[in-house]
């Protein structure tokens, strides 16, 4: 049963036979078991040689990209890890649910893991610190060592007493298997009804399923690599969190890393007009609508604290 648990993982994130305690004591290292998931990933992207293009399938991946990117910014990272803003029990499974479509994992994992790095950031213990393990380390080489896979749920016990929440992220290969079924299914719909799209099941699920995946996971992964490494810091908060205007192009708004180190649980992270941030303005339509309410602001403290810095008074 033992050779299983890696297997029987894939399906149930909460499988740990030999207790999650033995498995987080694992040593920090890199582990081809746990790097498949990320290999097929990126294999999959070749899978373009065969399947070729077309404009249509450009374009979904484009839009997956996009609208996936807030998913993982407007409501993994600013809702989940923060709650930078209310929601209803049932928006907030919603939006769980749309998390998986991600495919990095449940939102309690996802919050886990980054409610830590702010508790630890750049330190020894900080599990994605260039300081600490190099680049490719932060950036990806992290995740595949197993002490890293189970769900700390001491560190969200405010999401853990939502048993939907800890289904969701138990099961999480939901996300990845509705992302498959549903670029295909789009694919293939496309083939037979609008043949002059010139697209088809497998040219979508390549493009919408696995290159935009890739897209879209190496976006988020440079907030934990890139965004510790490049730009320039506002606030001295300590760690090497940096503000970059192309990071925050390339991810909606999270490249202002170093104003969202220095104060965490506000709505927006571009704290000026000038600093982009379509995530905060997507969050504010979805205000509008009355989805979501009570948006956290920047104290005015944080923003007096920017002009002492600059102007020394
Ligand atoms: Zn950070
Ligand atoms: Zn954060």
């Amino acid at each position: 049963m033992r050779v299983l648990s890696p297997l029987i993982r894939f399906i149930d994130s909460d499988y740990f036979p030999r207790g999650i305690e033995a498995t987080r004591a694992m040593p920090e290292t890199m582990e081809w078991g746990r790097a498949i998931p990320f290999i097929i990933l990126h294999l999959g992207c070749l899978g373009v040689l065969w399947v070729g293009w077309s404009p249509i399938a450009v374009a979904v991946c484009a839009a997956l990209y996009v609208v996936r990117m807030f998913f993982v910014t407007g409501i993994y990272h600013r809702y989940f890890c923060h709650k930078s803003y209310k929601a209803s029990r049932t928006v907030q499974f919603l939006f769980a649910l749309l998390g998986l479509l991600c495919v990095q994992r449940g939102a309690l994992w996802w919050a886990a893991v980054h409610r830590h790095h702010h508790a630890h950031s750049d330190e020894d213990v900080d599990v994605h610190s260039p300081r600490q393990k190099g680049f490719l380390w932060a950036h990806i080489g992290w995740m595949t060592s197993s002490r890293n896979f189970p769900t700390d749920y001491s560190l969200i016990p405010d999401l853990t007493k939502f048993p939907e929440l800890v289904f969701l992220n138990r099961f999480d290969l939901i996300g990845p298997l509705l992302v498959a079924l549903l670029t295909y299914g789009l694919g293939a719909t496309l083939h037979r009804y609008a043949p002059s799209l010139d697209t088809s099941g497998p040219q979508m699920l390549v493009w919408g399923g696995f290159i935009s995946t890739v897209l879209l996971f190496h976006g988020t992964c440079c907030i934990n690599s890139m965004a510790h490494v490049w730009g320039t810091p506002r606030y001295d908060t300590g760690d090497d969190s940096r503000n970059s205007f192309l990071l925050a192009i390339i991810t909606l708004g999270e490249g202002w890393h170093n104003n969202h180190h220095r104060y965490q649980s506000s709505a927006r992270q571009g704290f000026y007009w000038w600093e982009i941030d379509p995530t905060y303005y997507t969050l504010r339509l979805l205000a509008m609508l009355g989805i979501i309410s009570n948006l956290k602001r920047v104290p005015e403290s944080v923003y007096r604290e920017e002009k002492r810095l600059v102007h020394g008074n």
